[in-house]
């Protein structure tokens, strides 16, 4: 894999389609070139080939060493593109999990991670970084195999992503300052930021690498010992990395990785009472759980990063083209299978027929093909049971009177994979549930609205407060809209805008953590005042 420069990354990392070139096309109908020829220079024979000869660790970390779980369980991961088997995948319970708790503590309190200096700290995740770049075409492969993600996305975002976060994380944490209270001349008011100390992390299986460099960079880098819980579907990347940061020099204990069911051994961990901070990424009814089991047991501090149903908001005046390609990124990219996706297309009505002809003719870039070919934008389900989920979706908008088009569900049937095609609804009130659920699938709604204020009532009629975007070339218009738009994050003009700079969380019931940017130290940091009297 060839990497472009840091700028390109970051735009393909979080970008949008919206980019032009100089002869301003849309380079993104061209998300296909931008993320698969741009990203990998290998053919899929050659991804192919490496996947034939690829070994996967499939046992868990713990204190430094890859180990099977205390009683031999396995649970047996599967490519979703092809229903094979890939690896018996240990599945860690409770006993696993304590011993995994009990290193953790030992190493944090022995302060051989959580003393050492930001600089010494700073050192070894920059060194894990590069040791994740000289491995990116293995990981670009096991996530692809894991989740069934098109190639030239792991190999174009997921893993690029990843890289820069544990990078940027490093690179942060010897340049924060603490602080010095304003007090009066005969005292001094410190006020610093110290770790946590042992802090689970659970993750979801959308985004797997994604996620975890998320709540491993600033969690690690500010001298926590973390517990990484993976999704069961999806552990292989968070098992590799785990002996790329031992071979970068993280000390034993300081990150353990335990792939086991998160009903049992995830809800062992978050009742812990040796557990200090539990951040979350995943569904919003778990996100709640988590909030209960802290109160059950130890009041950890609990930061959740959860689901959405984003508003994607088109006003008459926007330039069509760009928009409509958009929202059919937007909807589909990662099959729909993506916390921001923007699924609530909200349109003018004087355009609504004409941008609709154009969203059905910009999803035809996002029909589903083989995960390994660089030329593919949309993979499978992940699995029966969200396949069984987004089917059953699409018959409720069948049933609640809606307008489908695609949605077809026979497709490529013989890779053996789940395999669904874009599928877009209209007449769609926002009442209805396919308006109001997370599909979690490649299902768009579109919702007709007359005036600006009934945008903004339609797009705040939510439980959720996730991601969204306005598309409007009246600046003013779209800024005012913006104000009112209670979401976390909110594109003007792009969908899925941002970098590791800005940080990435929800409103509402779309949580309360926030990912990414300076902003993250705070979930992993507690504020501790000093106060000396002269
Ligand atoms: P999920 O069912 O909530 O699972 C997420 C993680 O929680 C998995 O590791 C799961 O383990 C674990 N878990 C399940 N039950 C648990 C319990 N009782 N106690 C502790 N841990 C438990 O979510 P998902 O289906 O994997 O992911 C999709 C969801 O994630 C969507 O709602 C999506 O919007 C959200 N998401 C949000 C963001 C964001 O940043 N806001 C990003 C990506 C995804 P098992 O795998 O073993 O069940």
């Amino acid at each position: 894999m060839h990497y472009a420069n840091d700028l390109d990354v970051e735009y393909i990392l979080h970008s949008s389609i919206l980019y032009r070139d100089d002869n301003n096309n849309a380079i993104a109908a061209a998300y296909t070139a931008a993320m698969g020829e741009a990203m990998t220079d290998k053919t899929k024979a050659q991804w192919q080939t490496m996947a034939d000869k690829l070994k996967i660790e499939a046992r868990a970390f713990i204190n430094g060493h890859y180990v099977d779980a205390h009683d031999g369980a396995t649970r047996t991961c599967y490519n979703p593109a092809t229903g094979t088997k890939l690896a018996d995948v240990a599945n860690c319970g409770i006993d696993d999990a304590d011993r995994a708790v009990q290193g953790a503590r030992d190493a944090f309190e022995s302060g051989i991670w959580s003393k050492r200096s930001p600089d010494a700290r700073r050192a070894v995740m920059v060194r894990w970084a590069q040791l994740l770049e000289d491995n990116a075409d293995e990981l670009a492969l096991l996530e692809t195999l894991d989740v069934g993600k098109p190639i030239r996305d792991t190999t174009g975002s997921d893993v690029p992503g990843a890289i820069r976060t544990i990078r940027w994380s490093g690179e942060a944490i010897d340049k924060i300052y603490e602080q010095v209270a304003p007090t009066s001349h005969d005292t001094i008011g410190l006020v610093t930021r110290i770790p946590l100390g042992v802090v689970a992390a659970i993750v979801p299986w959308n985004f797997p690498l994604s996620t975890t460099a998320w709540k491993l960079g600033p969690a690690l880098a500010s001298g926590n010992s973390v517990i990484l819980k993976p999704a069961s579907n999806t552990p292989l990347t968070a098992i590799r990395i785990a002996g790329l940061a031992k071979e970068a020099g993280l000390p034993d204990g300081v990150l353990q990785v335990l792939p086991g069911p998160g009903s049992s051994m995830g809800a062992h961990l978050a009742t812990h009472m040796d557990i200090d901070g539990l951040t979350f990424t995943g569904s919003t009814p778990i996100g709640k759980k988590l909030l209960e089991y802290s109160g059950q047991s130890n009041l950890k501090r609990v930061f959740n990063e959860l689901g959405g149903k984003s508003p994607n908001i088109v006003f008459a005046d926007a330039d069509l083209e760009k928009a409509a390609e958009a929202a059919a990124m937007a909807c589909f990219y990662n099959g729909g299978q993506t916390c921001t996706a923007g699924t609530r297309l909200i349109v003018e009505e004087s355009i609504h027929d004409r941008f609709v002809d154009m969203v059905i003719e910009a999803a035809k870039a996002w029909q589903p093909g083989d995960i390994m070919d660089p030329a593919t934008a949309m993979g499978p389900m992940i699995d029966q049971g969200q396949y069984d989920t987004v089917k059953d979706y699409i018959a409720i908008g069948d049933s609640e009177g809606c307008t489908r088009y695609g949605g077809d569900s026979n497709i490529f049937p013989e890779s053996g994979g789940l395999f669904l095609e874009p599928v877009i609804f209209t007449g769609v009130d926002n009442s209805m549930r396919i308006a109001q659920e997370e599909v979690f699938g490649p299902v768009l709604a579109v919702i007709p609205f007359k005036t600006k204020e009934e945008a903004i009532n339609i797009a705040n009629d939510s439980i959720y407060g996730l991601g969204g975007a306005i598309w409007s070339r009246d600046i003013s218009n779209a800024l005012s809209v913006a104000e009112e738009i209670r979401v976390g994050t909110l594109g003007v003009n792009n969908y899925f805008g941002g970098d590791i700079t800005v940080p990435f969380g929800g409103f509402k019931q779309s949580g309360n953590g926030r990912d990414k940017s300076i902003h993250a130290f705070d979930d992993y940091t507690e504020l501790k005042t000093t106060w000396i009297e002269l």
